[in-house]
């Protein structure tokens, strides 16, 4: 029998993405959930009803790498601001990585962050842990909600030395009985500090010597030790922002003799070249770095092939001083990506170069089942209500000056993009109106 009282929020004249066609529906909102998706004229009654005017509803955002600093770092963006980002860019969902200031490394420091991030996003935010101490402190850190661990395997964060096989084989080993992935940033620390020492002697500061030190052959010699260990132990690997050709054949191969190894690629990796390094100087700046234009290629083909399982951001904010040195050495890695993100992507859907269904899968789809997000990256019944109005054909122009993200510089700056999230809703509340914020600080749920 059909209840009688208004659900909370009807969603009509949408535009819905249905088996890779593009259908006319109306999505009714209960309790924070999709209770109904239909024929408007099926929907049930509702307190408030907004009308999107024929603009496509896509499932939120999923970005399953995003650095949100906060605590001692709160300067370079805080949980509020990057959730507002968020928000902004279309994202629903966020996993937060952690190489923090404390390091997100047991059930304390998790804690910690969960508690302080609950009173101020905006967004739903999942946690990521670094290894702790002790490997029996694995099962806890997962209990207490940590959605998969991050291995820097360029340098030591959290409890093991990525050069430690016997303790990163029995943390792996630890990791398989929880069924949660870990989350690879492959570099070969030892190549990188010989390398970087070379480059010191000779007092090179280019973006040459940059790029040397942080060649791709340094990031498939840590690739490679990585599927191994997988082999070995059974865990689940994910490799971020994989740049390289040689990287994705590796993982390609891994892939094909079944181990259950995915990856991850960026929107920067996808569109800016080691050239454009140059001329971006410190906002390009990134780990690993822009690759050359036929790594690209290789990124973009694979994103057809399915060896790339998802894009995420790698939002990784900083101050303008620690962008600003006089050392390319001392340049803080990383470009804030959750403003940039879904409008870079759009473009490319418009231009004919990814489908719609397929940007879909990598945005919300798989970033979900990997990491294991229940009800949401599908627009579903009985599914979260977490999606995003875009307006496909909307040109506009990337200004990182009217970023809500901390960090108001973007090597996408004046890139003219076709394609605007234009409401974003989180657990059945619009929180993002146009480029207007109206959810307040903890509307976002924590993962756990
Ligand atoms: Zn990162």
């Amino acid at each position: 029998m059909e209840s009688l009282l208004p659900v909370d929020l009807n969603i009509k004249n949408a535009k819905l993405l249905q088996n890779g066609k593009i259908v006319k529906a109306g999505i009714a909102v209960e309790s924070g959930n999709i209770i109904k998706i239909s024929k408007e004229t099926n929907l049930p009654n509702a307190s408030q009803e907004i009308d999107v005017k024929g603009l496509i509803v896509l499932p939120g955002i999923i970005d399953a790498h995003v650095h949100l600093r906060d605590q001692e770092q709160a300067y370079k963006e805080d949980f509020l601001t990057g959730t507002t980002a968020a928000a902004n860019g279309g994202v629903t969902c966020v996993l937060d990585m952690p190489n923090n200031k404390p390091v997100t490394m047991d059930v304390s420091t998790l804690r910690e962050r969960m508690s302080i991030a609950e009173k101020k996003a905006i967004v739903n935010v999942g946690f990521l842990s670094a290894f702790p101490n002790n490997v029996k402190e694995i099962k806890n850190i997962v209990r207490e909600g940590a959605k998969a661990f991050k291995l820097y395997m360029s340098q030591m964060i959290g409890g093991i030395d990525a050069d430690d096989n016997e303790a990163l084989t029995k943390a792996f080993f630890e990791i398989q009985k929880m069924n949660v992935p870990v989350c690879i940033h492959a570099e070969e620390r030892q190549l990188i500090e010989s390398a970087y020492s070379e480059m010191k002697e000779k007092k090179d500061n280019s973006v040459e010597a940059y790029l040397k030190v942080h060649s791709s052959d340094i990031e498939l010699k840590a690739t490679n030790p990585a599927v191994e260990i997988t082999r070995k132990s059974g865990a689940r690997i994910h490799f971020c922002h994989v740049s390289t050709a040689k990287s994705l054949q590796l993982i390609k191969i891994a892939k094909q003799t079944g181990l259950p190894v995915t990856c991850e690629v960026t929107p920067h990796h996808l569109l800016l070249s080691s050239s454009d390094m140059k001329e971006l100087g410190p906002i390009g700046l990134t780990n690993p770095p822009l690759r050359s234009n036929s790594d690209i290629h290789s990124l973009q083909s694979s994103l057809k092939d399915g060896v790339i399982d998802i894009i995420a951001s790698d939002h990784a904010p900083h101050g303008i001083n620690d962008k600003q040195k006089a050392e390319i050495w001392q340049v803080a890695p990383g470009i804030a990506g959750l403003e940039t993100l879904l409008p870079l992507m759009l473009t490319q859907v418009n231009k004919g170069l990814l489908s719609l269904q397929k940007l879909v899968q990598m945005t919300s789809e798989r970033p979900a089942k990997i990491f294991g997000i229940k009800d949401k990256g599908e627009l579903k019944e009985g599914y979260s209500a977490d999606f995003v109005v875009v307006d496909l054909k909307n040109e506009w122009k990337i200004d990182s000056s009217r970023f809500f993200s901390k960090a108001k510089f973007s090597p996408f700056d004046g890139w003219k993009v076709k394609g605007k999230p234009v409401k974003t809703f989180v657990n059945g509340h619009l929180v993002m109106d146009n480029g207007e914020i109206t959810a307040s600080p903890g509307q976002g749920q924590i993962l756990r």
